[in-house]
């Protein structure tokens, strides 16, 4: 077995792990089981490619969404892992083949929707009985329970696998942590006891804030001109909405679309495809987008429309930032939207839409609390937090507060008579006198009728928020959100104690820096050139490398293949892919500026350097090896194997690098000199410089090979 470590690096070029990863990891070759929770972009894939690629025998994937499918395959198969996918939109062809190649051992990984999974008599389930699975993972695990807010009916058939394919792990993963739907997925599945890993849901890298929805539209341009050039998400709730901003947007050149359900299947997927490419800045757009979207830089998420839930926000706003940089996360509050969002979720089920109604008053709260908005997100999600987090607008702004003792012994007196029964917009009508036939006539009577008449209704709410932060009163769970006395109530009302309050306006905010890069031309010229790559290999460019990647680059600056190695994100593959290529771009900048390697000034824990080339030959690698001894062609064994042959080409350039195959078993003699010279002409512009020189008559086989040879 394999060093986790190892296959960290060498596989996918990280030098660490995050959260939990390690423990799951160690704990699923174990052969034990796992209930993974953990936020959007923590870093759950690992969590099952590691042990898979640790054991022998293949991983089952199973996923919900085909986007997310592929997404997941091409990123495996760039860092060389054997992954496909089988899904109903491919031909019977193909899915014969990928179904022979599971037969044969030749996948790692197998990524199957649960559909097609249990489709025609579970003919599938029957050939995984017979081959050598190491782990079952279940993606988006949430999707068993009818709690959540994704039910997906197949889901609840993963029960019966599970006892299908007894002993091997089953793993499942999921970003919604709520304990109701946690239970049902232990409880469905049979995890064993010792199961779960919940890690924190925090997402350091994005700040929250909130701004009051007047001019939104404007204050939107402005937000968006100033991160000019970056990726972002606009979310509306109607159709109409989107077209309408994304026009809005265009006016003032910014490279905007629209995204919605309405839109034809291939519009749909055009413009999905030039947002994940970096060929467009922002999508405007309904819920409808992102569930299958894996774009790692994402630098802010918009919401102009209050959303429902907090769940859907959290997940909506952690698209942001998977790179782990520095990320936003806007929100425009209007308690209008509330009231039209109550409309939509009125429903026949009762008990339904108590649940319904308690979740989109926790979203109002969110948007009204002048606390840490961090602090409040975890604490809904059952997380405790410090007070303030210094990355949310509350916590980076100063208010400016005054004495509302008597303002404050008004409304919690007010609330007192009341007993303790009525919501916050009953209890303002009370404090303020209103002639409304809505207010009982016995209450008329009471002393505090009318103490509030002095003060207008929104400042009233405003108040009222800021008592219920506070402490000083509470709101109690239930359809109609009552207004209770708090905690602190009592001091306030018998013991003379004082009250600051929140006076509108704001004296001074912060605004966060995102990216904050000192050469920001090579910055640029690197993903020009991760553009190349990606459109050569169909594959967004994200893929290629993080942003993160190329940040490292243009920081620390690697001058040689050994520190380049040390760059977060360098595999071993990517490392003979593309190394050589932002090595010659780096260095040529360097040269131009006059710039040494920066590589001291990287973390010294990040600095333990694996294996640079690694000595050991994989039983994939030899049986290509074994084939091409056998006389058959690259394009051969490429399809005899079912692999591409880029990886085959990869396989026998290890040989011979190691001087274990032959190199005039490739390129003909005559033609190695031609290519050495060649590549001493181009060195450090990579194999692209060497391959135009050369001209149609070499291919990158043959260049690649003269060079490991060397
Ligand atoms: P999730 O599925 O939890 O939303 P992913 O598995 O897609 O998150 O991971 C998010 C990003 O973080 C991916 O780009 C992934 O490669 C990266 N990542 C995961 N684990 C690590 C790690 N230990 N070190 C560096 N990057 C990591
Ligand atoms: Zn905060």
């Amino acid at each position: 077995m394999s060093d986790i470590h190892q296959i960290l690096k060498d596989t996918f070029g990280y030098d660490g792990f995050r959260h939990q990863q390690e423990k799951i990891i160690n704990h699923v070759i174990n052969g034990e089981d796992a209930l993974v929770l953990m936020p959007t972009g923590g870093g759950k894939s690992l969590c099952y490619q590691i042990p898979g690629l640790a054991m022998s025998g293949v991983s089952l994937v199973i996923s919900p969404l085909i986007a997310l499918m592929k997404d997941q395959v091409d990123a495996l198969r760039l860092n060389g892992v054997e992954a496909r996918y089988l899904n109903s939109t491919q031909s019977q062809e193909t899915q014969q083949e990928v179904i022979n190649s599971l037969r044969n051992g030749k996948i790692k990984f197998l990524y199957v929707s649960p559909e097609r999974l249990f489709a025609g008599d579970q003919y599938l389930v029957g050939v995984l009985r017979n081959v050598n699975l190491n782990l079952v993972a279940i993606d988006e695990a949430h999707c068993i329970s009818q709690w959540g807010h994704d039910f997906r009916p197949e889901y609840r058939r993963i029960a019966g696998l599970k006892k299908t394919l007894a002993g091997v792990p089953f793993m499942a993963l999921t970003a919604t942590a709520d304990p109701k739907t946690k239970k049902d997925i232990l409880d469905n599945l049979q995890l064993k006891g010792s199961a779960e890993f919940v890690s924190s849901f925090n997402r350091e890298n994005i700040s929250y804030a909130v701004q009051p929805k007047q001019n939104s539209r404007d204050k939107l341009v402005e937000f968006i001109r100033e991160r000019k050039g970056q990726s972002g998400i606009v979310y509306t709730l109607s159709r109409k909405a989107t077209e309408q901003v994304s026009r809005l947007l265009q006016e003032y050149n910014i490279s905007a679309i629209a995204y919605h359900a309405g839109l034809d299947t291939s519009t749909r997927a055009k413009r999905q495809d030039d947002f994940i490419n970096d060929r467009v800045d922002v999508v405007v757009a309904t819920i409808a987008f992102g569930m299958g979207i894996d774009k790692s830089n994402v630098r802010y998420v918009v919401h102009l429309d209050l959303p429902k839930n907090l769940e859907g926000y959290y997940q909506e706003t952690g698209r942001a930032g998977r790179d782990g940089l520095s990320s936003e996360a806007l929100l425009f509050f209007s308690r209008g939207d509330a009231i039209t969002l109550r409309k939509f979720i009125e429903t026949d089920n009762q008990i339904q839409n108590e649940i319904l109604s308690n979740k989109l008053n926790k979203m109002i709260q969110y948007g009204a609390t002048k606390k840490c908005r961090r602090q409040y997100l975890l604490e809904y999600f059952g997380e405790s937090a410090n007070d303030t987090c210094g990355n949310c607008d509350n916590c980076t702004t100063s208010f400016e507060t005054f004495d509302g003792t008597i303002i404050a012994q008004k409304a919690l007196s007010a609330v007192s008579r009341l007993r303790e029964i009525y919501g916050v917009g009953y209890v303002i009508d009370f404090l303020r006198g209103s002639a409304s036939k809505k207010i009982k006539e016995e209450h008329t009577w009471l002393k505090t009728y009318g103490v509030g008449k002095d003060i207008p209704k929104s400042q009233w709410q405003t108040y009222i928020r800021n008592l219920v932060d506070d402490g000083y009163l509470k709101i109690a769970e239930g359809k109609y959100p009552v207004l209770k006395l708090g905690v602190k109530a009592l001091g306030v009302l018998y013991d003379q104690q004082k009250v600051q309050l929140i006076k509108e306006e704001i004296v001074q905010s912060k605004k966060t820096e995102i990216l904050d890069l000192e050469h920001t031309d090579l910055f640029k010229s690197l993903k020009e050139l991760r553009m190349k790559f990606a459109s050569q290999e169909k594959v967004p460019p994200y893929q290629i490398f993080s942003d993160k990647t190329l940040i490292e680059l243009s920081t620390f600056l690697p001058h040689n293949f050994d520190e380049l190695i040390m760059i977060s994100g360098f595999g071993q593959i990517k490392m003979n892919q593309y190394g050589e290529a932002f090595l010659g771009r780096i260095l040529k900048f360097c040269k131009a500026q006059n710039l040494q390697s920066n590589m001291r000034a990287m973390p010294v824990r990040r600095k333990i350097r694996s294996k640079t080339q690694s000595d050991i030959s994989s039983s994939t690698q030899l049986e290509s090896l074994r084939l091409f001894k056998d006389g058959h062609q690259i394009p051969d064994i490429a399809r005899i194997r079912k692999l591409s042959s880029l990886t085959i080409e990869n396989h026998l350039i290890h040989f011979i690098g190691k001087k274990e195959l032959d190199l005039e078993s490739i390129v003909t003699h005559d033609k190695v000199s031609k290519i050495k010279s060649a590549l001493h002409e181009t060195q450090g512009q990579g194999l692209s410089a060497t391959k135009a020189l050369l001209g149609d008559a070499y291919s990158y086989t043959e260049i690649k090979a003269v060079k490991a040879s060397l």
